[in-house]
């Protein structure tokens, strides 16, 4: 299990995967951060994309995922997922950030994905502390994983060294 999950510090859209996870908001209609890198890179299908489904269901709640294409990006899927906004720990954000992680899984199984990328989903400007943020995301995705065999590869991919010497020792531990 412990081989599946790979440890990467760098830019998302330049790794090759099955699907990369964007951290959106419920506009999904880009932002900053991580979206912002991924909309650029992607071009303009996953925003056609992005109208389509907020036109038919409003956007995408927080703890929830829906997926498109990946336009220009070496990956078939954009999973984008709704990242909770940590206000003081007391609003249910460490179940909706687990749920990130978990309905992010469902779509890609669903959809036969077997390498996927995740961002450091709320860390940015979203300010969720990024101890329990890593927590929360390699608990989960260690649960993900365990008895799944379609998923080979999950890279959680670091943009910045803080997050990546968390999850470094994090993941020795494993
Ligand atoms: P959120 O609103 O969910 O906090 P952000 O995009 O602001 O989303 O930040 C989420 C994480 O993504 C942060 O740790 C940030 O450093 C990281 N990040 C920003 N750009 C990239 C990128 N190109 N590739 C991977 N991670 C990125």
């Amino acid at each position: 299990m412990k081989n599946k999950i790979n440890l990467i510090q760098g830019d998302i859209t330049e790794i090759v995967v099955d699907a990369i996870v964007n951290a959106a908001n419920s506009s999904l209609l880009g932002g900053s951060g991580v979206d912002g890198a991924i909309h650029r890179i992607g071009g303009k299908k996953i925003l056609e994309e992005c109208q389509k489904i907020k036109a038919k269901q409003g956007g995408c709640k927080v703890g929830n995922a829906v997926i498109t294409t990946a336009g220009n990006l070496f990956a078939k899927y954009v999973i984008h997922t709704v990242g909770p906004r940590w206000i003081d720990g007391k609003h249910n954000e460490s179940e909706l950030l687990k749920q990130c992680y978990l309905n992010s899984f469902k779509l890609a199984l669903e959809n036969g994905v077997k390498s996927i990328s995740f961002p450091n989903i709320s860390t940015g400007v979203y300010k969720f502390p990024k101890d329990k943020a890593a927590e929360i995301a390699v608990n989960t995705i260690k649960n993900c994983i365990q008895n799944e065999i379609q998923i080979e590869k999950v890279n959680i991919v670091c943009y910045e060294n803080e997050n990546y010497q968390i999850y470094r020792t994090l993941l020795e531990k494993l």
